[in-house]
């Protein structure tokens, strides 16, 4: 197994691209889809906004040090990332205020239709918006089962809800296939790329998406709490109304009217002033993945999960795969049940193992391609078997629960 690693780690074209991350020393990182490692460039970055640009320009950094141009230049950097043209995405708010912005101006662009489908299971967020919707009475939740999804499109569905890549499984949606199914009911679909943008080739342009929205502390490398993105499509700009009427969004913020007029393009996704320390973060982050490119990252963090699979079939461990086992079918990521997950995942991560346990039952480790190496695979999986074999799980300090899981 390690004797393998070396191998495939010396042929690994990807391989100096750790350098140019903060990977702790004794440290397995398999949760670059819950936090993206630290870029190196990005202190130097932020302590340039901070000391030269906020410290030293103070209000004049607006113009000079163009913040009020950052969510569009970062919107325009992660569209080549997802198959989107430069002006169709914007930084800007978190993942669950975009959904908020996204599927109010969906149901506003079906006038007679309520329903926002979904699927049972979708992450929390995306259920918990809709939900919140309907509580307003702006809109009906419907969920029907992945395969059972295309059969509940009526003539009800304002909006088709998704999650590309599912966040405890990483199995993953045909893109095009349902947004052709939408669009031929009538409705409109959004995407949600969490789990898939910056790490997966994602193509909004070949699928006719309508809407979508991603995330930018996962594979974006951002930062906690970084801004998220939007997308909407070109064709749909002019007409799109979103509830957050919020002065950033404003045609001409600077004018200081009293009436709301919004910005042309994907600018009236905006709301509030940016937050330019986390935009500049999330910047630096969105430039080293698209140096990387996604076609490499997305063929090694094949090869990666591939290769974990082996490392542990040989190990003789036993684990139920919840993932698709086809890697064409799944994220970037491995997730395996087993009634204690939590505590083999406390206990791998005191190895300095650090995966990632989802309720009720599954232990999820997750393959940020641009800063793991094939070593990582095989001494994780040596790492498993151990607690595994030994049974060290079952220490009581392994099944104490802090706030977040
Ligand atoms: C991580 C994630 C989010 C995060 O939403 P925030 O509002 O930015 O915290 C949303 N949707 C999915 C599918 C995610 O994986």
């Amino acid at each position: 197994m390690t004797e393998r690693a070396r191998h495939l780690d010396a042929a690994d074209p990807l391989g100096h691209f750790r350098e140019r991350f903060a990977v702790p020393e004794g440290v397995i990182y398999l949760d670059g889809n819950s936090l993206g490692c630290l870029p190196k460039a990005t202190p130097a970055r932020l302590e340039q906004v901070v000391r030269e640009e906020w410290g030293k320009d103070l209000i004049r950094s607006w113009n000079s040090a163009s913040w009020i141009d950052l969510p569009q230049r970062v919107g325009a950097k992660i569209a080549p990332l997802v198959g989107a043209q430069p002006h169709e995405v914007i930084a800007c708010d978190s993942v669950s205020v975009n959904l908020f912005k996204l599927i109010s101006a969906a149901l506003a662009m079906r006038p007679g239709r309520t329903v926002v489908l979904s699927e049972p299971g979708n992450f929390p967020t995306d259920l918990y918006m809709i939900e919140g919707l309907e509580q307003q009475g702006l809109a009906k939740r419907r969920l029907a089962p992945r395969d059972e999804l295309a059969g509940a499109l009526d003539d009800d569905v304002a909006l088709l809800l998704l999650t590309h890549a599912h966040y405890k499984t990483g199995e993953l949606f045909d893109m095009i296939a349902l947004t052709r199914a939408a669009h031929d009911a009538g409705a409109l679909v959004l995407w949600d790329l969490s789990h898939s943008g910056g790490a997966l080739p994602v193509d909004l342009a070949a699928c006719e998406a309508d809407l979508a929205v991603g995330c930018g502390y996962k594979y974006l490398n951002g930062g906690p709490g970084a801004p998220a993105y939007a997308f909407v499509a070109e064709r749909h700009q002019a007409a799109l109304r979103q509830p957050l009427s919020g002065w950033m969004g404003h045609a001409k913020p600077f004018a200081f009217s009293d009436d709301y007029s919004p910005a042309p393009g994907v600018d009236r996704m905006l709301c509030g002033t940016p937050p330019i320390l986390g935009l500049a973060a999330l910047e630096v982050g969105v430039d080293l993945i698209a140096e990387i490119g996604i076609a490499p990252l997305h063929a090694k963090s094949q090869h990666l999960s591939e290769f974990f699979r082996q490392c542990l079939a040989e190990s003789g461990v036993e684990l139920e795969l919840v993932s698709p086992a086809d890697p064409a079918r799944r994220g970037s990521q491995l997730s395996f049940r087993h009634p204690q997950a939590f505590a083999i995942c406390q206990a791998l991560i005191a190895r300095g193992v650090i995966g990632d346990f989802r309720d009720p039952d599954i232990l999820r480790f997750g393959f940020a391609p641009a800063y793991l190496r094939f070593a990582d695979m095989a001494e994780a999986v040596r790492n498993l078997a151990e607690v595994m074999q030994t049974g060290e799980w079952q220490r009581a300090e392994f099944g104490e629960r802090g706030a977040v899981t």
